[in-house]
């Protein structure tokens, strides 16, 4: 009698407490296979920069007690196209028998992605990463999710990939979650330091996909400008922010609580993905931001924030850019501790 009572004043107490202080763990999801694509010798997409940021998590004895790293598959034909054009998928197969022993790297024809051997299974893979991410969250397993995977997935549009990126995983991500488990509005934040010029242009008429960046400009890929708000029935379902060169992190902290909050007031996102791109970190070796460790766990105190509002706490993470290894590492620990609630 007195264990059922206990039980049941436990359940009580769980529901009545804030969702970040019943979070007790995050999925991880990561496979060796990530560090075989190689973008070649002196590329800054190098397997070192994911290695190193598993390697302190591993090693990160009170963070990896709440850390589950489940197994999974890579994003199938199907699964691609629902962001992807047949005639891309196909073109990528095509481009990838074009190596040989004496031929190992190739530039893809439709822009600066170098690839190798393994390069499209290993970004299937990645792909397939993001979508257990979905998993994870959706069957309540854990409210928050990170794939840890490389290729980076933001740049690549529905026909092109580009900017280190061959598919879109974010964009895949959403489109699994829309069809697997019925999600009506997905929110994209994309802290890259970079535009994701492929997940706003896949989406740019979409109005069940709202897409937000704050990113530094002017910089590669050129695109993202404030006035840049989607087409059609996606018309003011994108956000666009413009970072200046040199800035921390109060740019994009503002901007998340004085434009994107108001939108999501509007928009009610049912689930948060999250292109966490970590290149706008100080001393980055591609972009000229100086985002702090303190900096990224704002960020995720922000996302957070907005997921146990509209989303109940569901967030998926999505590793893009970040070419500083030791950089990567403590900014996901910064972003992972905020998600298990520490
Ligand atoms: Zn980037």
């Amino acid at each position: 009698m007195h264990i059922l009572r206990h039980y049941f004043i436990s359940l009580l107490l769980l529901s009545i407490l804030p969702i970040e202080a019943r979070a007790s763990s995050a999925t991880v999801l990561y496979d060796e296979r990530f560090l075989l694509h190689d973008a070649g010798a002196g590329h800054p997409e190098k397997p070192d920069r994911l290695g190193y940021i598993v390697q302190h998590l591993r090693q990160h004895k009170t963070l990896s007690a709440h850390l589950r790293w489940p197994s999974f598959s890579a994003a199938t034909r199907e699964n691609l196209r629902a962001v992807h054009q047949d005639t891309y998928l196909d073109l990528l197969d095509a481009e990838q028998q074009q190596l040989t022993t004496t031929r190992p790297y190739l530039t893809l024809s439709t822009g600066d992605t170098v690839i190798s051997k393994k390069s499209i299974e290993v970004a299937k893979l990645a792909s397939g990463a993001a979508m257990a991410g979905i998993d994870a969250v959706m069957q309540h397993n854990t409210k928050s999710a990170f794939a840890l995977a490389r290729p980076p997935g933001h740049h690549a549009t529905a026909d092109r990939g580009m900017g280190f990126c061959i598919y879109n995983h974010v964009a895949v991500a959403a489109r699994y979650a829309q069809k697997k488990y019925g999600v009506q509005r997905v929110l994209i934040m994309d802290i890259d330091v970079h535009h994701g010029n492929g997940t706003q242009d896949i989406f740019d008429q979409d109005d069940s996909v709202f897409y937000f960046s704050a990113h530094q400009h002017p910089l590669y890929p050129g695109s993202g400008r404030p006035a840049e708000k989607g087409h059609g029935k996606g018309a003011g379902y994108t956000m666009n922010v413009d970072v200046p060169f040199g800035s921390d992190e109060a740019i994009i902290l503002k901007a998340l609580a004085s434009q994107l909050e108001p939108a999501m007031q509007r928009f009610r996102p049912e689930l948060i993905l999250v292109s966490a791109g970590l290149d706008a970190h100080q001393n980055d070796l591609l972009g000229g931001l100086r985002y702090t460790d303190a900096g990224y766990a704002s960020i995720a105190q922000q996302v957070v924030k907005l997921a146990n509002l509209y989303a109940q706490g569901r967030t998926v993470w999505v590793l893009e850019g970040g070419y500083v290894p030791e950089n990567n590492s403590n900014a996901v620990e910064a972003i992972l501790e905020v998600l298990i609630g520490q």
